[in-house]
């Protein structure tokens, strides 16, 4: 399940803003989250908890805490993954996967290189693009102040 080049080395390794070893991925991160960020794995789907999250608010990076996808732009696809016609300017970049045998085109963190997901184009308004986004690859912070749905309005 997990994507290795075939030369064996970690893929873009020196052109982001924040590099690590891949050692230093592994301590940092969980064994989930290194698997996906780090070797492009996927997480089962409708396992992320992220998938019921629709508080306003922001995703970030699991890897370098870079602010990835607005809340506003987060939808229900059906998919088993969070899901969202955009991300913020500038903090994704995107490349072609050829892995098992499809042509996808892969997402992933503009600042650490962290594989996020896949951008599909059968996504709604205002874009027609579904990013479809490993929640174990994000971090969840609630605006000051939302309703948490599951629990009582602080304000
Ligand atoms: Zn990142």
């Amino acid at each position: 399940m997990d994507h290795v080049d075939s030369d064996g080395k970690p893929k873009r390794e020196d052109r982001y803003e924040v590099t690590k070893t891949d050692a230093e991925w592994r301590a940092q991160l969980d064994d989930a989250q290194y698997r996906v960020l780090r070797h492009q794995a996927t997480e089962r789907p409708f396992t992320s908890p992220l998938n019921k999250e629709y508080r306003p608010g922001m995703f970030s990076c699991a890897g370098c805490g870079a602010e990835l996808f607005e809340a506003t732009d987060k939808f229900d696809s059906g998919c088993g993954w969070p899901s969202f016609t955009q991300p913020k300017d500038d903090a994704v970049a995107e490349s072609v996967d050829l892995s098992h045998g499809m042509r996808r085109v892969e997402v992933h963190c503009r600042r650490c290189g962290g594989h996020l997901g896949h951008v599909f184009d059968d996504g709604p308004a205002p874009t027609g693009l579904r990013y479809c986004i490993n929640g174990v690859s994000l971090t969840f912070a609630p605006k000051d102040g939302a309703l948490n749905p599951g629990g009582k309005d602080r304000r």
